[in-house]
């Protein structure tokens, strides 16, 4: 008697699971270990790619899940096929945003199977401290997602007054902050946006 033949599986287990989150909303769990390097899922399987300029894609980026990839496109997500998009913002992140080809999210350190996917958002907000309240619960908790530039700190960013020295105090932990997290690229934004407050606020 020969032995039945034994059915591939009809589908396989994915990497990582897509379900509600202690943070908020719906998250991304690891469903597997993952190494540090590895690309953990795909920012958006389903997406559309615009130009920078393309009006749909400055009305898109009012969602926050906008992508800008190689200074040329705009990728948004389609929200109806869950992606990388779903990914919780950590103010000590486990992973991170790759925003080049279709964008994708890879390991910083080693995740544990069961554990939630975390990336560091790298928000920049002019005038508005309390925008994005944290509810990341590490224990290095900054309290705000966002990273806030005031136009008094654009005024006196330069000069050694009182208010000049505790922003540059405030910059220069910040940087540190963000290379011991591995996300020093978030100080250019924040670097470029306070060079176009200047300007704007110089007229
Ligand atoms: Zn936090």
């Amino acid at each position: 008697m020969s032995k039945p033949h034994r059915k591939r599986p009809v589908f396989s287990l994915a990497p990582v699971q897509f379900r509600d989150s202690a943070i908020e909303g719906r998250g991304v769990f690891a469903r597997k270990h993952f190494a540090r390097g590895d690309t953990v899922v795909a920012y958006a399987p389903k997406q559309r790619r615009l130009a920078l300029d393309d009006q749909e894609a400055e009305a898109a980026a009012a969602t926050k899940l906008t992508l800008v990839s190689e200074g040329y496109w705009v990728i948004v997500p389609d929200t109806s096929e869950p992606g990388g998009w779903l990914c919780n913002h950590s103010c000590s992140p486990n992973a991170a945003i790759y925003s080049d080809g279709a964008g994708r999210i890879q390991c910083l350190r080693p995740i544990r199977a069961g554990e939630e996917v975390t990336i560091f958002y790298g928000w920049v907000t002019l005038n508005e401290p309390e925008r994005d309240p944290c509810r990341c619960g590490s224990a290095n908790c900054r309290r705000y997602i966002n990273f806030d530039l005031s136009d008094d700190d654009a005024r006196h960013c330069e000069s050694d007054t009182p208010k000049g020295l505790a922003f540059r105090a405030r910059f220069q932990a910040y940087a540190d902050y963000l290379a011991s997290i591995d996300q020093a690229q978030v100080m250019d934004a924040i670097a470029s946006k306070l060079g176009h407050l200047r300007m704007s606020l110089d007229r």
